[in-house]
């Protein structure tokens, strides 16, 4: 199967409608990462997602909308409570997942067999539109090899999906760069199961208490089940090896000035780049998460064309507002190996 790249004009999101209404996958731009679609009503198409991602198959996966009237519309959930109303005219549309209990149309295959179902409202106009012009929800995990870092940008989906998946809707590089912020409401009090751009502290000032999930920020015990499925995967990885450092600045350059400079790279802020005598990738300025957030996968996807390079080390971000996600990723991206450098 060749693998188109294509614009989003007007013709072009017909045909990617086409192929969605004919049970095909189309990669489709988004505000937080880029989706793998397919039509979340027609359980063939969805399961074609999961073989072409090489996802597991109890890792279930977000259904995308455009308005939100869909919901009801399409029979998504068995009631689109007050609370799921509540949040939906905060942040929506934007990068806020809301899972609530599953409607009947929603086959099992999209939620991996659980009884509740996540959905999103994208302000990514394209994805809107993609949406839209198909006449269906659109169920769409991010659209990389599952294991690897989620893609950014067309070229990153081209480099996973080439002659899996017809057509690539290239819609520019996402603006937050992290995958949505995932809540539940079906829990006696709302929990954050994945953090992202909308923050614990935004969500807590419209819903009151907000619980956040264990596996947000450590390691599931062994035997303990992950509320949210896929917290339980090594994610977001490249193939060297990542570590992430805990330090002052001085302790983070003099630790990586004093390793091979052949085999290892930083991803670092801005300022360290000068002082190091390793190869670095900046992420952006100390203090601008929304900058580190845009460039975290790219740069991850970065450090595997760098020749010779099998060992990251990863400035640790304070795990509080947009921080929280970012250390989210990369601890995962890290298999949980943290430094401390005291
Ligand atoms: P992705 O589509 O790759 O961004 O991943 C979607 C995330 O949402 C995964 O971590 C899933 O485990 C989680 N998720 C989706 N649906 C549910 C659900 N019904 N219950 C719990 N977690 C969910
Ligand atoms: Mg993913």
């Amino acid at each position: 199967m060749n693998t188109q790249l294509l614009k989003p004009a007007k013709e072009n999101i017909e045909a990617a409608a086409q192929i969605l209404r004919d049970g095909g996958l189309v990669g489709m731009p988004t505000e937080t990462v880029y989706g793998l679609a397919a039509n979340a009503l027609d359980a063939d198409a969805v399961s074609s997602i999961f073989i072409a991602k090489g996802r597991p198959s109890d890792n279930p996966l977000i259904v995308h909308i455009s308005r939100i009237e869909e919901i009801e519309k399409y029979g998504l959930v068995k009631e689109f409570s007050k609370t799921a109303k509540k949040l939906a005219d905060a942040f929506w549309p934007g990068p806020l997942t809301i899972i609530m209990p599953k409607g009947e149309s929603v086959p099992s295959v999209v939620t991996g067999g659980l009884d509740s179902v996540a959905v999103r409202l994208p302000s990514h106009k394209v994805a809107r539109e993609l949406i839209k012009a198909a006449g269906c929800p659109l169920a769409a995990p991010s659209a990389n090899l599952s294991g690897s870092p989620s893609p950014t940008t067309a070229q990153h989906v081209f480099e996973d999906m080439n002659g899996r998946i017809p057509l690539i809707i290239d819609g520019g590089s996402s603006e937050v760069g992290l995958e949505s912020t995932v809540i539940t409401l079906c829990t006696e009090t709302p929990t954050v199961l994945r953090p992202g751009k909308v923050t614990l502290e935004e969500l807590s000032s419209v819903l009151g208490n907000v619980n956040l999930s264990d596996a947000v920020l450590e390691k599931l015990k062994e035997g303990e089940e992950a509320a949210s499925p896929g917290m339980k995967y090594r994610h977001y990885a490249p193939k060297a090896k990542v570590y992430l450092v805990k330090s002052d600045d001085k302790k983070f350059i003099d630790f990586l000035n004093s390793k091979d400079n052949n085999s290892t790279a930083a991803l670092c802020y801005n300022s360290d780049t000068e002082y190091l005598n390793v190869k670095s990738i900046p992420l952006g300025d100390k203090d601008d998460y929304d900058s580190q957030a845009h460039n975290l996968f790219s740069a991850l996807r970065t450090a595997d064309t760098l020749e010779g390079i099998d060992t990251v080390y990863v400035r640790c971000p304070k795990a509080q507002g947009l921080g929280m996600a970012l250390f989210n990723r990369l601890i995962r991206a890290a298999g949980f190996e943290v430094i401390t450098l005291e």
